[in-house]
């Protein structure tokens, strides 16, 4: 069944309205979090592409790998069809980080 903002508001129970109402003028923090994460489990859910050969993946296969990396607060993911597509963003990936750090490194040392 699916319901409105206002309808889903009206059926909680007034504990949880009170801690919704606390979060919110505590600048809702956990609030937005739900949001987003309800909203990354739908797109993950309705529409998953291998993030290497663009091939849909069927979320029920058991082929079917997801990495999550970043800082817990605005954390990537990345799904692929199969595990060879998988070790190709991996090996991609290793070459940008090292690559990317050693900007960072040079750019340190130019600095001091
Ligand atoms: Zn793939």
């Amino acid at each position: 069944m699916n319901k409105n903002f206002a309808e889903m508001v009206s059926s909680l129970d007034i504990e949880e309205l009170i801690k919704v109402k606390r979060d919110l003028d505590n600048g809702g923090g956990s609030v937005a979090r739900i949001v987003n994460e309800k909203l990354k489990e739908r797109a993950r859910r309705e529409d998953s592409f291998c993030c290497v050969c663009s091939s849909r993946i069927d979320p029920f296969s058991v082929s079917k790998f997801t990495l999550t990396f970043g800082p817990d607060d605005m954390n990537k993911s990345a799904s692929f069809c199969a595990m060879d597509c998988m070790e190709h963003f991996i090996k991609n990936l290793k070459e940008f980080w090292v690559e990317e750090n050693q900007t960072f490194i040079k750019r340190k040392k130019s600095e001091n």
